[in-house]
Formats: structure tokens, sequence, C-alpha cells
């Protein structure tokens, strides 16, 4: 959602005169956007605007805002601790944004922007491209009413609400016309798209954004359990354009615990729901999110977390540490698990997931996957082979969002551009977090990676 809104608020600031640059000392106005969700992401972004300070030391017309979900939390004070920082505008303020950058520029006023809109705020098409051309976020809704009950959002995102299909389908038929090939439709439960403004349902608008021409894949995030419909998972047997991957996130397996959060399903619910999405889609990926130590999760109500755990055999987990957050009503719970409690259970949990994650991973190698190249591997190029080739190792993902790192040995140099290509390959080797293809019908190349432990020899 973050890097979505960044690329609005390059959108809206583009037509001042302003452009992206790499380097911070070479900026004439820094935003920095931040994020809530947990305590640690508030302490780095404190810690990325603390630095700042010295770079306006040097530069005294240096414009300085800070926008996003902490903004929205903590407004003026950030003024009023920091006097560095010249602007402080939240969620829902981005619209006004322009006009912010030009009175502080021109009147070197200080403004704090935290006012809540209750309506959709659409920009005008021509974004600048800000993380490539292949794939892209496209927001489909805003806020949440759920109050999760560890849970920030619905406090500094407002409440939920929809954009008009029309509006998403323009904006992606655009996108694609700039040569983007996936697209992510975000929102904080996109299971409840459009219930409330009385459009059409989710799985409609998925249909819908299956029929934009030259657009190849379809994902989604996040869906809320007790939302996900049986409309929503034939979807995934019925639109060819439509991932095979589902990020459903369970947080707990302790019925108790997932009370205690208000999340509004069981953990039997929750095992229904897959067992329906694999009866649908066997081969379909499923990641999560858990939180350990929720306020009063006993040993017992971990047991049933590591149960679930075995029975789902996710892809793949993001797991976390509870921490309290303003706002949130967890925050006053009694029965605050200490420090050294939840250090030892997201242990475990990380120890239990990593054998799942080698064995799907694992299942993958000898299978030919179709992948969208989207880049350099992050170990980058060039690759030295043992029979003297070297090549440019790129990377794409899996219709079930595996990354596959490869060599081709047509693009020994790097001057053939392959990004974008659709591309058959062969699994040779599983990895904790990626994979290694082969390309099908191309010279293979020796595989030279290190750092990552492999689970294939
Ligand atoms: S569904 Fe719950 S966890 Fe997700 S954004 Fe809404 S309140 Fe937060």
């Amino acid at each position: 959602m973050n890097v979505y809104d960044s690329e609005q608020i390059s959108r809206v600031l583009t037509p001042l005169g302003y452009e992206i640059t790499p380097s911070p000392g070479a900026a004439d106005l820094i935003i920095v956007n931040t994020c809530a969700i947990r305590g640690k992401a508030e302490q780095k972004a404190f810690s990325f605007i603390g630095r700042l300070a010295g770079l306006k030391r040097k530069k005294p017309d240096l414009i300085i805002g800070v926008g996003g979900c902490v903004a929205q939390q903590e407004g003026r004070k950030i003024l009023e601790k920091m006097r560095y920082i010249d602007l402080v505008f939240g969620t829902q303020a981005l619209n006004r944004l322009p006009g912010h950058v030009k009175d502080i520029a021109t009147r070197r006023c200080r403004i704090a922007d935290i006012e809540m809109a209750p309506e959709i705020i659409e920009f005008p098409p021509g974004a600048p491209i800000v993380n490539g051309n292949i794939t892209r976020f496209v927001t489909i809704m805003r806020g949440c009413d759920n109050y999760c009950a560890y849970c920030v959002v619905p406090f500094v995102r407002g409440r939920e609400i929809s954009r008009e299909p029309e509006n998403i389908i323009n904006e992606i038929k655009g996108l694609v016309k700039t040569g983007v090939q996936e697209v992510t439709l975000l929102g904080q439960n996109v299971n409840s798209y459009g219930k409330k403004e009385g459009l059409c349902s989710f799985s409609a608008l998925l249909k819908l954004v299956n029929k934009i021409e030259g657009l190849f894949r379809i994902r989604f995030t996040t869906s809320h359990p007790k939302d996900l419909s049986d409309e929503l998972i034939f979807a995934f047997r019925d639109l060819e354009k439509l991932c095979s991957h589902i990020h459903l996130p369970v947080q707990s397996g302790s019925n108790s615990v997932l009370k205690r959060m208000n999340r509004k399903y069981t953990k039997e619910l929750y095992l229904d729901r897959i067992d329906k999405l694999r009866k649908v889609s066997p081969d379909i990926a499923i990641t999560s999110d858990i939180i350990v130590g929720f306020p009063g999760e006993t040993d017992k109500d971990f047991a049933e977390t590591l149960d679930l755990v075995r029975k789902v055999e996710f892809d793949s987990l993001f797991t976390f540490e509870y921490s309290d957050r303003t706002n949130a009503p967890a925050a006053h719970f009694s029965g605050k698990i200490p420090d050294k409690e939840k250090n030892e259970r997201l242990r475990m949990l990380l120890e239990l997931q990593k054998y799942y994650n080698a064995k799907r991973n694992l299942a993958l190698v000898g299978t030919t996957e179709l992948i969208l190249v989207d880049g350099f591997s992050k170990k980058q190029s060039p690759v030295n082979g043992q029979n003297g080739f070297s090549g440019v190792q790129w990377t794409g993902r899996t219709s079930t969002n595996k990354i596959v790192n490869f060599v081709d040995a047509n693009t020994l140099s790097g001057d053939d551009n392959l990004m974008g290509n659709r591309i058959d390959v062969i699994i040779e080797k599983a990895f904790s977090h990626s994979l290694w293809g082969r390309p099908v019908n191309v010279k293979p190349m020796p595989l030279r990676v290190k750092g990552e432990e492999s689970y294939a020899a």
C-alpha cells in the first residue's frame, strides 16, 4: 500500500517540476512515507527521519515532509518534536500535497494536515514509472472496518471505501499501455470490495480485470478469511490470468486468541477454506501472517498455532512478535507476554516453517514453470561458469509467486534484455526462499550461487 502511495506522491508532485533522485543529498524535497503497522516499522521511520536533520543543517532550503500512517497517528506532535520537519501529511491528504509543498516553498511555513477525507481520491493518469514497468500495484479500496484488536489501520487509514470499477479498469488499461504485464490489486480486505457502496463484488471485478487485453497476470492482497467466498475460490479455477497464490492471514491457530483478536473466524473455518481452495486449485500456493505473543496467549494457544501450521503446510509465512500499537484495543489488554517468551515462540515457529518452505519448494524440482522475468537477481551479474561461460543472472516469478533465478546463455553480457519475457524454466534447485531454474531450450549454465542453503543436491 505504501509503495502505491509513494507512486501517487510522485504523481502529484511531478507537475510542480520535481523528479525522483536516488540521492537524498541531491534532493530539494524529501518525503518520508511511513508505516505504523508494527512498533519496529515506526522506530525505523523515526530513526531515518532523525538522520535527515544533518541534511537540513547543510541545506536550509530543503523541504522535509513526513507522510503515511505514522504521520496520521502523530500529526502535529512530529512538528513539535522535530523542528527541521516542514510538513506532516496524513494518509488521506495526498491530493492536497502539491498545495502544501508550494506554500512551504514560497512562504517557508510549517504545515500539519491529517484531515480524513470521506471519499476516495482519484488522481489523473500519467504517473512516472517508479518501480519498473512489468508489475505494478493498483489500489482498489482504502481503509478498513474490521478493527482487529492489535491493528492500527482503521485508525490511521480510515473507514473502508472502494473505488469505482471503471476507474480501476481504466488505470490498469493505462498501465498495460506502458508495458505493465502483471497487476496486484490492493486492499486491506479485498473480499469486502464494493459491498458498502453497492458496487460489483470482488470476484466480478476480477472477471472484468481478467478481460483486459495485453494483461498477463493478476494478483491480489489481502484477503480476510471470514469473507473468503466460494465465488472467489472458484475464480482461481475459472480466470486464466489470476495467479495460483493466495495470501490469507490467519494470525493464530487458537480459537480463544482469534476471538480476543476480534478476527471473527475459527481455526476450523480457516482450515475449511484452505481445504476448499486446494480442492478447486490443487497447485495453489498459500501464504499467511502469524502473530506470536498476543496478550494472554498461553503455551496451549501457541501449540494450536503450530498445529495449524502443520496441517496447512504453508508455502511461506510472515511472522511477527506482537507489539502494542497506539489506539489499538489490545494495547490495553492484560496478560502481556515477556519478550523472552515471544522470542522463543517466534524461533519455534520459524524453525517449523523452514521445514515446510523447503518441502513446498523441493516439490517443484524437476517441474517446468512459466515465469515472468522482472529483473536481475539480487546476486546480479555476472555469474562465472565452470565451462568458460559467464552470464547475467535474471529473476522472475512463477504463478505461485515463487522467485526463480536463472542464467540465460543467450544474454552473456546482459545486452539482450529479458525483462518482461515469459519463459519456461525447468526447476533444478530449491532454496529456502527461491528456486534455481534452467530456461528450456537454452544452453544450461552451471550453478554458482553462494550464501544460500541448498535443499537439493
Ligand atoms: S482486517 Fe484487521 S488486520 Fe487487516 S487491516 Fe483491517 S483491522 Fe487491520
